[in-house]
């Protein structure tokens, strides 16, 4: 248990959040940074001797490109090597090289330093299909930034929380809700069961690399054609331009959410060529569609692994700022069969809101806490692999955590001396197909084949997995956690982590 106040952390891919439960008023607030405002962009910024944060980071994008950092995506995918979607990203203006083990790595100029800045107890949210090495990632990044995070929930679990403080107020009986969280780098759906203070997910789907970036990179790709056709210029190679259309591309999706059309109008873009250009409406769901119907597979998919049908649902929650555009709630609505789409909850701020809850549920000394009890799942089947490159799951997706689960193995050759442990995450039969988190070998005295060994996984509160296997008739026992590597945590990650720390600070002292 946490002693005293405990904050609630949404780290979005574009903007995060940060609220805290107010026992006197018996909810929870969002704390305003130092601009003042509910939300601040997740960028970080490096000038020759300045560290930039948030809305000023985000500001100055343009005139510092290459030193802007953003999507946090980026840095948290995890044990996965750089892909080639990643080398060959031309629309990021900062340079992202193969580091360690060919974890991305982004290239800054900035004087090296590190602050340190004192422990503050911290829940944090990550997107539900965030896999085993990103969860762990984010923890790591927090405890680096000085934190004590107490615990990592999924980001629509968290809205689920806000959304249930509304329902029980108005002491509605048992509810089945969809949640649908379509944020700036990362989709997510859950489906959960609501009844007496008592949430129960019972499927959880997801994109780690869907969302409202995407759609930008659609305008921006559409305005560079545009600017060719118009010009007979290509302004790829100019990461400042770059900076400055994906700026207005994302103000003018904003716009397309309320109007039929929007205005681009950037002075001297390129080699002092003005750009104007007006986007409707169409134009941009014409861009996006492939990708707005890919959401729409995702939300199909939770049904089927729910095994529930969609007329069971009672509320379909809209979370995450692109959950804003029009064409996206239409399909669902259409999905839904013209259920209307419950927007009593502020899609940027529920889930910092839903982290605050849970971390006042588990502090001490923090008063009028509702009375609220939550059964998350893991989004990955977990399994290691056996002869034939198969994948045998220990944890199928959707098993409700925390969770323990012991395995029987037998050793395969005569006067085998070590076995090997590889654990996989995934759907796929085949195990090398799926992601490999870890491996390790256990040593086994020389016996006829059919030794038995014993492995267990564990997955934490968390999500994080522990696994441990037992040699039986020897007692050799080996176990590990599932760990992050270091070249993969990301300064920005790091650097919000830090901001905040003092903003929550600021907001105590007061
Ligand atoms: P989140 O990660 O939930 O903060 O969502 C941020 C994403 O939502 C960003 O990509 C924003 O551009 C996008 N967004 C915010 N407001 C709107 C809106 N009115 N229409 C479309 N997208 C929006």
């Amino acid at each position: 248990m946490a002693k005293g106040p405990a904050i609630g952390i949404d780290l979005g891919t574009t903007y995060s959040c940060v609220a805290v439960w107010e026992g006197q008023n018996n909810r929870a607030e969002i704390i305003h940074n130092d601009q003042g405002n509910r939300i601040t962009p997740s960028f970080v910024a490096f000038t020759s001797d300045l560290r930039l944060i948030g809305d000023a980071a985000k500001n100055q994008a343009a005139s510092n490109a290459s030193n802007t950092i953003f999507e946090k995506r980026l840095g948290l995918r995890g044990l996965l090597p750089l892909t080639d979607e990643q080398r060959s990203v031309r629309l990021w203006p900062f340079k992202v090289v193969a580091g360690i083990d060919d974890n991305p790595q982004i290239i800054v100029q900035y004087k090296e330093k590190f602050l340190m800045s004192s422990v503050k107890d911290a829940v944090i949210t990550v997107p539900a299909y965030f896999n085993d090495s990103q969860r762990k990632a984010t923890k790591d990044a927090g405890a680096i930034a000085g934190l004590n995070v107490i615990r990592i929930i999924n980001e629509p679990t968290a809205a689920a929380l806000a959304y249930g403080l509304q329902k029980r107020a108005n002491n509605v009986g048992k509810r089945n809700v969809f949640i649908f969280d379509l944020g700036g780098g990362t989709f997510d759906v859950s489906l959960l069961t609501f009844k007496d203070n008592n949430y129960e997910v019972k499927a959880t789907s997801g994109d780690t690399h869907l969302g409202g970036e995407d759609f930008d990179n659609r305008m921006v790709n559409h305005l560079v054609k545009e600017f060719k056709r118009k010009n007979n210029v290509d302004i790829n190679g100019s990461a400042k331009s770059l900076r400055r259309l994906r700026t207005a591309s994302e103000k003018a999706k904003r716009t397309l959410s309320f109007d039929t059309v929007a205005m681009i109008d950037i002075d001297a873009l390129y080699e002092g060529i003005d750009f104007t250009l007006s986007v409707s409406r169409a134009k941009f769901e014409q861009l996006n569609m492939d990708l707005f119907e890919k959401c729409l597979e995702t939300v199909k998919s939770c049904f089927s692994d729910a095994k529930m049908d969609k007329s069971s649902i009672d509320d379909v929650v809209l979370v995450g700022g692109s959950s804003r555009i029009p064409k996206v709630q239409q399909l669902l609505k259409e999905f839904f069969e013209g259920k209307e789409l419950y927007s009593s909850i502020n899609p940027d701020e529920a889930v910092a809101y839903g982290a605050a809850i849970q971390a006042a549920l588990l502090s001490e000394d923090v008063k009028n806490v509702p009375n609220l009890v939550l059964q998350d799942v893991t989004p990955l089947s977990l399994g290691m692999d056996v002869i034939g490159d198969v994948m045998d799951v220990v944890i199928p997706k959707n098993t409700p955590i925390p969770v323990k689960k012991t395995k029987q193995y037998a050793t395969v050759k005569d006067n085998q001396s070590v076995v090997s442990i590889m654990v996989y995450e995934g759907e796929r039969k085949t195990a090398s197909e799926n992601n490999l988190l870890d491996f390790f070998t256990l040593s086994v005295p020389r016996a006829p084949r059919g030794l038995s060994v014993q492995v267990c996984f564990t997955i934490d509160d968390d999500g994080i997995l522990n696994v441990s296997a037992v040699e039986e008739s020897s007692g050799n026992k080996k176990d590990i956690t599932i760990t992050s590597k270091n070249g993969r945590l990301l300064l920005l990650v790091k650097e919000l982590f830090d901001h905040w720390v003092k903003i929550s600070k600021k907001k105590r002292a007061q």
